[in-house]
């Protein structure tokens, strides 16, 4: 054997075809695998035996005429008969006869060329079968009748019917009743050779589910063409169908958002408008769309827009953005804007999504708001003139009514008015202390109030102070000091606060009997505390006691004040680095606390 014949005998051995080679009498000089695999005799079984060998008797006359015609040269193509294996089983075959011829060109033998038609049909039948039962979309056969003769996995998955269970039922087993006069429809169709293509329709699974199907309907045809039943496709729509009315649904909300939504590409094109921007902007989508965002921005903030996009590209979204925008008719509208980013399916951003919202009215309110406070400040600032003036106008006389009171005081020695005198020239105290506290306001409200620092022991300042008030008062104010500790401070003005908490300590215990006044020191401070057993604060208004003219609400008109005492105090405290604060519970009493920094 050269090398060309051997390359020949390999491929010959490894073709799917039976090919089988026969000398003039009859005798097999050839056979390879595929003769082998179908007939069950190997190649030493049947080298040199007659080749009628595996032709079913009754069919040899008909062979031999055959191989006489091939003999003459005559080539014979597809030929179907059937062929006899070594277990006597007739295969279905179809054999092409070619004459074999040698050098000179002389007829040899006869080759025989084979396939088993039945084995190719049913792989292929296979296939199908596999690639039916593989497929994602229900797939189902019925016959004319509207029985169903074939049913695939995924129709299982969607029907929720076994192919056990359903095979050899009626479809209207799938279909709602008021949907079977379409399927009567679709059979005739079928019948006239049309196909039905995604066709959607409801159908009913086992458990009574509705299912939304696209479905598709081809007729089916035996070997002689003629139409014997109809197979099904079936896809469930119902997500799909979802998604199309979410979308939908959105839809009809960007028309009727009373809001303006605009979207635009990330070049600034305006690519849909709704009836709000409609509305807002004046211009109507069908003018507007296509055109540059810039339309509706005014000269002087078209910076602004670029300032968007740069955020908008980073994925960011800007949120209530105040702006202004002008409509068709040139109207400045002043607009609260959100605008985020639009992305396509893959995530990348394309876009932009604008929704506006006119705030022209809130903008207005917010105008006279802040007028209204400016108008509000200025009238404060002409009360608190008015009050420095009224104090300071007041001052001169009641100075003049004090001195001659007092001169009258000492001319009446023995005199029965003498009392009188005494008791006015008490009121014309009192109210010379309102007058003088009203003018420390003023001064603290000009930041003119002055301090006068000096060293003394803050201990002995309580304690003279303490001195002062008892012989005023029914309380007993209860006050041992064993400590001494310089401060340096306005004695004056210090002693203008510690009077001022004892004397509301005892205004504010109208049935307290005593009043606590200690104080403590360590290395860096001195404390000072006034406790009384009155009416307490509530816990709520603690701080805000300190601010000028504030009184806890409901005092008036039991107790008299103007709400100006703790607020002279707390600034003269603070003048001095220190600290005041109270600690009270509402109906037990109060603490009031004074902490000022050693030298
Ligand atoms: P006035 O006593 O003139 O109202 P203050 O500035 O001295 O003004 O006090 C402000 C407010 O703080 C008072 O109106 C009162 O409501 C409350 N207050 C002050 N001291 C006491 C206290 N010892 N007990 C209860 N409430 C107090």
């Amino acid at each position: 054997m050269n090398i060309q014949q051997g390359i020949l005998a390999g491929i010959i051995n490894a073709s799917e075809d039976i090919i089988i080679v026969q000398d003039l009498d009859g005798c097999i000089i050839s056979w390879n695998r595929a003769a082998s695999l179908a007939f069950g005799y190997s190649e030493d079984d049947v080298l040199g035996k007659s080749a009628s060998l595996i032709v079913p008797e009754h069919l040899r006359g008909e062979e031999n005429e055959l191989l006489e015609r091939v003999k003459q040269g005559e080539k014979i193509g597809q030929f179907e008969t059937f062929r006899a294996t070594k277990a006597g089983k007739l295969i279905h075959v179809a054999i092409g006869f070619s004459p074999v011829t040698n050098q000179l060109g002389e007829i040899v033998g006869l080759s025989a060329i084979g396939r088993d038609i039945q084995r190719i049909a049913e792989e292929k039948q296979g296939m199908l079968a596999a690639i039916i039962d593989s497929s994602d979309d229900a797939i189902v056969s019925k016959n004319l009748f509207g029985i169903i003769t074939s049913w695939n996995r995924s129709a299982e998955r969607l029907f929720e019917y076994s192919a056990h269970e359903i095979i050899g039922r009626h479809v209207h087993t799938l279909i709602p009743e008021k949907l079977w006069e379409e399927e009567a429809m679709i059979i005739s169709r079928i019948k006239r050779g049309e196909k039905v293509e995604h066709f959607k329709t409801l159908r009913v699974a086992k458990s009574g589910k509705l299912l939304q199907l696209s479905v598709t309907v081809s007729p089916i045809k035996n070997r002689a063409g003629e139409i014997i039943g109809a197979s099904k496709i079936a896809r469930d729509v119902s997500q799909h169908r979802l998604a199309e009315e979410k979308q939908g649904i959105l839809a009809a909300i960007v028309s009727s958002s009373d809001d303006a939504i605009v979207s635009k590409t990330l070049e600034g094109i305006i690519t849909s408008w709704n009836f709000g921007a409609e509305r807002l902007f004046g211009y109507h989508e069908s003018e507007i769309i296509g055109k540059s965002i810039y339309t509706i921005i005014p000269r002087n903030r078209h910076h602004e827009e670029q300032g968007i996009i740069n955020k908008i590209k980073k994925g960011e979204k800007v949120d209530h953005f105040e702006t202004v925008r002008v409509a068709k008719d040139g109207r400045e509208l002043s607009l609260s804007i959100t605008v985020s980013p639009v992305k396509n399916r893959s995530g990348e951003i394309i876009g932009a999504s604008k929704i506006a919202r006119d705030i022209s009215e809130q903008v207005k309110v917010r105008e006279d708001r802040e007028l209204y406070t400016k108008r509000l400040e200025k009238l404060n600032h002409y009360k608190d003139e008015f009050i420095g003036m009224a104090s300071h106008e007041l001052k001169t006389p009641l100075t003049s009514i004090n001195a001659n009171l007092q001169l009258l005081q000492r001319k009446l020695q023995e005199s029965a008015f003498k009392g009188f005198v005494t008791k006015t020239l008490r009121h014309v105290n009192k109210l010379t202390a309102l007058v003088s506290e009203l003018l420390d306001v003023t001064r603290i409200q000009e930041g003119k109030l002055q301090l006068n620092k000096t060293y003394f022991d803050l201990a002995e300042l309580v304690e003279e102070c303490v001195e002062s008030i008892q012989p005023t008062t029914t309380h007993t104010i209860q006050y041992e000091s064993k400590i001494t500790g310089a401060v340096l401070a306005d004695r004056q003005r210090i002693e203008q606060v510690i009077v001022n908490l004892l004397t509301n300590a005892i205004k504010y215990s109208p049935h307290g009997k005593q009043v606590i006044v200690s104080t403590e020191m360590d290395e860096h401070e001195m404390c000072v505390s006034i406790q009384d057993f009155g009416i307490g604060i509530p816990a709520d208004q603690t701080a805000q006691i300190f601010s000028r003219f504030y009184r806890v609400e409901g005092l008036a008109p039991t107790y008299s004040g103007l709400g100006i005492g703790l607020y002279i105090s707390s600034e003269i405290v603070q003048r001095h680095n220190g600290k005041i604060w109270v600690e009270s519970e509402i109906g037990k009493g109060s603490t009031f606390k004074l902490k000022m920094p050693l030298k």
